[in-house]
């Protein structure tokens, strides 16, 4: 409980950004921080290490961080899911809503398969629209999705229960602010 806490207050409260009324929750001074930085990725470890996977997907651009390095302790490889238009080769898509506006995330076809576990990961969970994105376009791999990890949840915004209501997947969040 005393790492968690150390982790909680690596994290830098950024008020009014990128807009006003917004409290965003900055992971670059837990990035700068060695002994966050290890616990971060040792005690995901410690969640995820028996549960045989065969890769992490990591969300587009601060889950690749943190999904590299689980991925290399694991021992797993790593499949990046990026915004549209990135990836050189052929792509599954999938669209999902922003506040304002749309986006795309995309796979390379071929990375995941039926039947591989995957281990998706983001740096944060605030509503679930991106988790919940990530979730379809992983479905249609055909791979297995064996949870769904977060170094943060905001967790009065209820994403955890949307992504357990609406997939059936359990998600794990290191630390957890209202
Ligand atoms: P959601 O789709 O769950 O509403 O938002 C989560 C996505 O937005 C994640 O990809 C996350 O990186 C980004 N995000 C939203 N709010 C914050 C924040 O306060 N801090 C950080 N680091 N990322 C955020």
């Amino acid at each position: 409980q005393n790492r968690i806490q150390y982790l909680k207050d690596s994290v830098a409260a950024v008020k009014d950004f990128p807009q006003e009324g917004i409290l965003f929750r900055d992971i670059t001074t837990l990035l700068e921080d060695p002994r966050a930085l290890k616990d971060t990725i040792d005690l995901l470890y410690e969640v995820y290490k028996d549960e045989k996977i065969d890769y992490i997907a990591a969300a587009d651009a601060r889950g690749f961080i943190f999904g590299c390095a689980l991925a290399y302790k694991i021992g797993c490889g790593l499949v990046l899911v990026r915004k549209k238009g990135k990836l050189p080769r052929e792509t599954i898509s999938q669209d999902y809503d922003l506040e304002y506006g749309k986006n795309t995330l995309e796979i390379c076809k071929g990375s995941l398969k039926k039947g591989d576990n995957v281990l998706l990961l983001d740096d944060l969970l605030a509503t679930g629209g991106t988790a919940g994105a990530m979730i379809k376009l992983v479905e249609k791999s055909g791979a297995n999705i064996v949870s769904f990890a977060f170094i943060i949840e905001l967790f009065d915004l209820g994403g955890a229960k949307h992504i357990k209501d609406t997939f059936g997947i359990d998600s794990f969040s290191l630390i957890s602010f209202p």
